[in-house]
């Protein structure tokens, strides 16, 4: 398998280019062996280094490290993910559990920035959930009850707080939550790069081919070596089900997102020169959009079952000229032809939105599948599922472990199949807010 990423990510393009990448190139043992090195990876490598500072630890990743979905998201940090309301007291109580797993991983991130003196453009400016149809404002007022019961504050802003506030007049209501954060996906994984521990070793663009655990061992097979590890942790997010793993409970989605150039001032001016913002869509398929610190508009307003180790660039040009509507729609005063880059990117998605934290083997550990919302939670699963694999407890595993379970996922083709159905019942809901 060789993932092929399109080379034009705004966020990637921001950073230097790195030297000294290894490829494996011959056999190797190791105590630990970690696959992907995304958020997830890179965390679960930092944490095993400390614990075993004297052991041999591998990360591969098929691609540069970090540049998955990892340097390809909106950046979003959040804290809460919007419900339409609840039928029971019971999904009440595991929205409070996946709201505990948001807010360990916001401390995580925090600690990691604070510990690495990490400059990722952190942003506590909290965030939109916005709409152009004033029929949701009865979605957004049965969000903010469960938000008001669990102690989260918000407010509500109407169409004219909304122009000053993100300079378009495109949206009628919006619910802000104050807790969530902003910030610049690549500058926060690079330096998880920067910092990895002395005693783990990086292999990048090898890609693991196949793998058999026995009762003691791992074996895993790349196109110029193999390594044998005592444990293995598979950290490739979107990547789970192509390696065989966990393969009913999880599916890829490919999300694909556009950045504009940097506005000029007079360009900046004609929209009444906002703060950094941030908003997601009260529809599942809306668009999320964005305005940077650097006076960028980021859009990201598709989500598909798309074969996931390549999109094309004629498939990306569709997509991106969707985006550019998106754009127009909100800013008809800005220029057209203003979008610098458009990527996709994977996510990895289960049928009632949990993730994976699990042992699947006696040497095998998974941490993955966050439904798109993995910057806090992809950090805080990679440490926590490196603590789990040595054997050792904490808290938030604890809180971890007491979230709702992935739940079952019918076999090919029954699955695509209601995806694209349901994907598309979605979009034609969101049409408004594309
Ligand atoms: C367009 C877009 C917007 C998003 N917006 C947000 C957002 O605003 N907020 C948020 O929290 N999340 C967002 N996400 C989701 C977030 O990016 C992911 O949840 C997060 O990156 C997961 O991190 P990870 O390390 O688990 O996986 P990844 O970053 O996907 O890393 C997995 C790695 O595994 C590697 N890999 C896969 N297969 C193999 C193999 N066979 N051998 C070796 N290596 C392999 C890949 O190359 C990749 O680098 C978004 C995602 C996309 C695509």
């Amino acid at each position: 398998m060789s993932i092929v990423n399109d080379k034009s990510c705004s966020w990637i393009n921001d950073l230097s280019s790195r030297a000294n990448i290894k490829i494996l190139s011959q056999d190797k043992h190791c105590d630990w062996l970690i696959i992907g090195a995304g958020y997830t990876g890179l965390s679960a490598a930092r944490k095993l280094g400390e614990l075993h500072p004297n052991k041999e630890i591998i990360l591969v990743d098929a691609q540069q490290a970090g540049e998955g979905a990892s340097s390809r998201n909106s950046g979003y940090l959040v804290d809460t993910t919007l419900r339409e309301g609840f039928a029971s007291n019971k999904d009440l109580e595991n929205f409070k559990k996946k709201a505990n797993i948001y807010e360990l991983g916001i401390q995580v991130v925090k600690k990691f920035i604070k510990e690495h003196q990490v400059d990722c453009d952190w942003n506590e400016c909290g965030k939109f959930y916005a709409s152009s149809n004033n029929k949701d404002e009865s979605i957004l007022k049965n969000f903010s009850e469960t938000l008001t019961k669990l102690g989260f504050e918000h407010n509500f802003f109407s169409n004219s707080e909304l122009k000053k506030r993100l300079g378009t007049s495109f949206y009628n209501i919006a619910l802000h939550t104050k807790g969530g954060i902003l910030l610049h996906p690549g500058k926060l994984v690079r330096a998880m790069i920067d910092t990895l521990p002395e005693n783990v070793q990086l292999f990048e663009n090898t890609s693991l081919l196949k793998w058999e655990a026995t009762n003691d061992k791992v074996k895993c097979y790349f196109k110029n070596g193999t390594i044998h590890s005592q444990k293995i942790i598979f950290a490739t997010n979107g990547f789970l089900k192509s390696l065989g793993i966990k393969k009913n409970y999880n599916f890829p989605l490919t999300l694909t997102a556009s950045m504009t150039r940097s506005l000029s001032n007079e360009e900046f001016k004609s929209i009444g020169e906002p703060k950094e913002w941030g908003v997601l869509s009260v529809r599942q398929m809306g668009a999320t959009i964005r305005m940077t610190k650097d006076k960028r508009i980021l859009i990201r307003n598709t989500a598909e079952v798309h074969n996931p180790l390549k999109m094309t660039k004629m498939d990306l040009d569709k997509r991106s000229f969707k985006q550019k509507i998106g754009i127009k729609k909100r800013f008809p005063q800005l220029p057209d032809d203003i979008i610098q880059s458009s990527w996709s990117g994977i996510v990895s998605r289960s049928r009632n939105s949990s993730q994976i934290f699990e042992k699947i083997d006696t040497n095998v550990f998974v941490a993955g599948c966050y439904n798109g919302s993995g910057i806090g939670v992809g950090t805080l699963f990679g440490e926590q599922i490196a603590i789990k694999a040595s054997n050792e407890s904490s808290n938030e595993i604890d809180i971890i472990e007491r979230r709702e379970k992935p739940t079952w996922l019918p076999p090919q083709p029954f699955l695509n199949l209601g995806v694209r159905v349901r994907l598309m019942f979605e979009r034609i809901r969101s049409e408004s807010d594309l």
